[in-house]
C-alpha cells in the first residue's frame, strides 16, 4: 500500500462495475461505479435517435468505460453539425454510445441498457425547451374502463368560451 493504510488500496479499476447489453446480446460494455452523472436529454437529436420522447443517460468516463463483446457490431454516426457522435448495435439498432463534443471526456450511454445499478440516480434535466408537447408531463392517470392494463390521462376540462371558440377558429 502506497500510503501505508491497511485497507486494501482500490485500483484504478474501481471494485464495482455496471454491465450494459444491446437487445440481441452482441455488443456488451462496463462502466466503473459509480458513473459520473446521469441525466435526461429532452433535446429533439436524443428523441429522434432513442425513438422516445426522451432519454436518460448516464455519462462515464471513458477511461471507465469498457467494451466487452462486439466491438465490430459497432456502427457509429458523426452528426457534423451537433457535434456528436453515436454509436449503435448493426445488428439491433440499440442506441450505445453517445459522445458530445463539448464533453471529450464523457461517453454517455443510455440508462435502459443496463441491468444493474450505475451509483447515479438521473437528478438532471437538459433541453427541455425541446421537450414536446405529446411527451407525458407526469398528470394524473387513471383506468381505461374496458381495457385493463390502460390508463389514461383525461384531457383537462376548456373553459366554455374556449370549447366554443376551439369549435370554429378552424374555418374562420
Ligand atoms: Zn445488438
Amino acid at each position: 500500500m502506497r500510503n501505508g493504510s491497511t485497507a486494501p488500496k482500490p485500483e484504478k479499476r474501481s471494485a464495482v462495475q455496471a454491465q450494459a447489453a444491446c437487445v440481441c446480446g452482441a455488443v456488451r460494455l462496463e462502466i466503473d461505479v459509480p458513473g459520473v452523472w446521469a441525466w435526461h436529454d429532452h433535446g429533439e437529436a436524443s428523441r429522434k435517435a432513442q425513438g422516445c420522447a426522451d432519454a436518460t443517460y448516464v455519462g462515464s468516463w471513458k477511461s471507465r468505460m469498457r467494451i466487452l463483446a462486439g466491438d465490430a457490431h459497432l456502427t457509429r454516426f458523426e452528426d457534423a453539425e451537433r457535434r456528436t457522435t453515436r454509436s449503435f448495435c448493426a445488428g439491433c439498432g440499440t442506441p450505445m454510445l453517445y459522445e458530445r463534443a463539448r464533453s471529450p471526456k464523457i461517453v454517455n450511454i443510455p440508462r435502459a441498457l443496463f441491468t444493474s445499478r450505475t451509483g447515479r440516480e438521473p437528478r438532471y434535466h437538459m433541453n427541455l425547451g425541446e421537450k414536446p408537447d405529446w411527451a407525458w408531463s407526469g398528470g394524473p392517470l387513471v383506468p381505461l374502463k374496458g381495457y385493463p392494463g390502460v390508463l389514461w390521462e383525461r384531457p383537462k376540462r376548456k373553459k366554455p368560451a374556449d370549447a366554443i371558440d376551439s369549435l370554429f377558429s378552424a374555418e374562420d
